[in-house]
């Protein structure tokens, strides 16, 4: 019997990586004009480390981790986000001692056991970034510029940046009883799962998909009325920042977030060409996690992009590269052949793109492969150029075409390497 991906986890196949690539460098270049440097945690952590960060009544913690008990009997979790990897590193090392402020992104998958459908899987990818140490509401406004930026070099632009604030330990409180409150009264009217929360954790009421909850939200208090005075001024000047800096947003005073730790700004970013799943990215202020997790009592801000979701916008637009290979080679006859093959191996030395069909086969079937691989260039030695010590090569573009003798031709395809290299 033949054997599938599991379910809820999915293939990137070869047609699919070129825009994987496109968002990670663009990413890359981006987060390190930023100030930002790449941390490599692994994917496996002690189960803990996620109960006590992301919190126990989350939906995270309560249903969708990969936990299992590994051969020494301890509690392993995949990781279902990044930021309390980073954390853990950056307490472990000590790296808090290296710089006041510091500034670390991380790419890679993560794990959640949801119902799969379009735009949700069970191993999905982010682009992490987190700032650790500073609590000024300008790193929170650079934060959101750096993803502005980023979406707009994406060739992303019509994205809704959402911003809310979440208060803090002192004034969060007094929300949340009267949140619980609120929606007391409109018990009937919630999902079962919401019925649950209420007991739990009733702000995460305000997170729930389900339609009649968001009908029983339309009155419910809200967390903007109820910020302490410097909650209150630090939201104020985050928008302040913004506005300076020229990053559209739009406050929505639902946006809770579904992990515990967040206070202060919170944000998520909506894309309209996404339907139902439509965050493409989400993130927040989490002073305190760092004590929380045995570390100094720093501030820190971060935010996680979901790539497959990006991929997902760009496939529906993004132009289909022209040449995706420099140098087709066709050879016929034997010895014709044996030249081909060290030239295409001199080629790919020479840092080229190139590529030959090792079955062989009529001149006709080379070139429709050269054709079908899109390649800018093809080169044909057949018996006639062989016994004349040339090649014929045509230029695919602009369909010309050029004999060039056997003992140029080396330095004819460093030529091409080099105005590969001026196109960029
Ligand atoms: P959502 O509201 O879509 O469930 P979330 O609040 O659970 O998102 P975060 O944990 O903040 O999301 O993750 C940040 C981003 O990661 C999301 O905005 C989304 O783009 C992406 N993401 C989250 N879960 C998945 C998933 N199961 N599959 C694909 N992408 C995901
Ligand atoms: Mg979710």
């Amino acid at each position: 019997m033949q054997i599938q991906a599991v379910r809820g986890f999915r293939d990137v196949l070869p047609g699919e990586v070129a825009l994987w690539h496109k968002v990670e460098e663009i990413a890359r270049s981006v987060l390190e004009r930023y100030g930002f440097r790449e941390i490599r945690i692994p994917i496996l952590e002690k189960t803990e480390l996620f109960s006590r960060s992301i919190g126990e009544s989350t939906d995270i913690v309560e249903k969708e981790m990969y936990t299992f008990t590994d051969r020494s009997g301890i509690s392993l979790t995949m990781r279902p986000e990044a930021t309390a990897g980073i954390l853990r590193a950056y307490i472990e090392h000590s790296l808090f001692q290296l710089e006041p402020v510091s500034k670390l992104y991380c790419i890679g998958p993560m794990f959640r056991h949801e119902r799969p459908q379009k735009g949700r899987y069970r191993q999905f990818h982010q682009i992490n970034a987190e700032v650790l140490g500073s609590s000024d509401p300008r790193t929170d406004a650079e934060l959101l510029a750096l993803l502005r930026t980023l979406f707009e070099e994406l060739g992303l632009g019509e994205l809704d940046f959402q911003l809310n604030s979440l208060g803090c330990p002192r004034c969060r409180p007094g929300f949340r009883s009267k949140v619980a409150e609120y929606l007391g009264s409109k018990k009937a009217h919630l999902c079962s799962d919401c019925q649950r929360r209420l007991m739990t954790n009733p702000l995460r009421v305000y997170d729930c998909k389900v339609a009649t909850c968001k009908e029983a939200l339309a009155g419910a208090p809200v967390i903007l009325d109820e910020l302490c005075q410097e909650c209150g001024a630090h939201f104020l000047s985050v928008q302040k920042n913004l506005s300076l800096l020229g990053v559209p947003f739009s406050v929505n005073p639902f946006i809770v977030r579904g992990l515990d730790y967040y206070r202060r700004t919170t944000f998520e970013v909506v894309s309209s060409d996404l339907g139902a799943q439509n965050a493409v990215c989400g993130g927040g202020r989490y002073d305190g996690l760092i004590g929380e997790l045995g570390g100094p009592d720093l501030p820190g801000i971060g935010f996680a992009i979901g790539e497959e979701r990006l991929v997902s916008i760009l496939q529906g637009r993004a132009g289909v590269p022209s040449f995706s290979l420099d140098l087709f080679l066709a050879a016929l006859g034997e010895e014709a052949t044996e030249k081909a093959f060290l030239y295409l191996d001199k080629a790919r030395r020479l840092g080229l793109k190139a590529e030959m069909d090792l079955r062989g086969g009529s001149l006709k079937a080379q070139m429709r492969r050269a054709n079908k691989l899109g390649s800018r260039r093809l080169l044909i030695l057949g018996e006639d150029e062989l016994s004349r010590g040339v090649a014929t090569v045509k230029d695919m573009d602009g369909g010309t075409q050029v004999e060039i003798p056997l003992e140029e031709l080396e330095s004819a395809m460093a030529g091409w390497k080099e105005a590969c290299s001026q196109r960029g």
